[in-house]
């Protein structure tokens, strides 16, 4: 399910694998932004407007410890990016 194609990164999300527990500290990837370019946010920053989507946005990484596909929902609010998951 690899799919091809530009994505942006998201920092500086705490995630706890859902397989082994740990903090997955690899970049979390995003394609829900619009025009993703590998730009990269982080808690805090505010997408621009002509980038706008809806209210939430998928974020998935791999588990460096397990390589388990980890992929969770973090809420965007004002149109900043926040730590909360859905
Ligand atoms: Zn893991």
């Amino acid at each position: 399910m690899i799919k091809m194609g530009m994505y942006d990164i998201i920092d500086g999300i705490t995630v706890y694998c859902a397989k082994c527990g740990k903090i997955v500290t690899n970049d979390f990837q995003t394609k829900d932004i619009k025009r993703p370019f590998l730009d990269h946010y982080k808690p805090g920053d505010t997408i621009p407007e002509d980038r706008e989507f809806g209210g939430s946005l998928e974020i998935h990484s791999i588990c460096e410890h397990c390589e388990f596909f980890v992929s969770v929902y973090i809420k965007i609010i004002d149109n900043k990016v926040t730590t909360e998951l859905e």
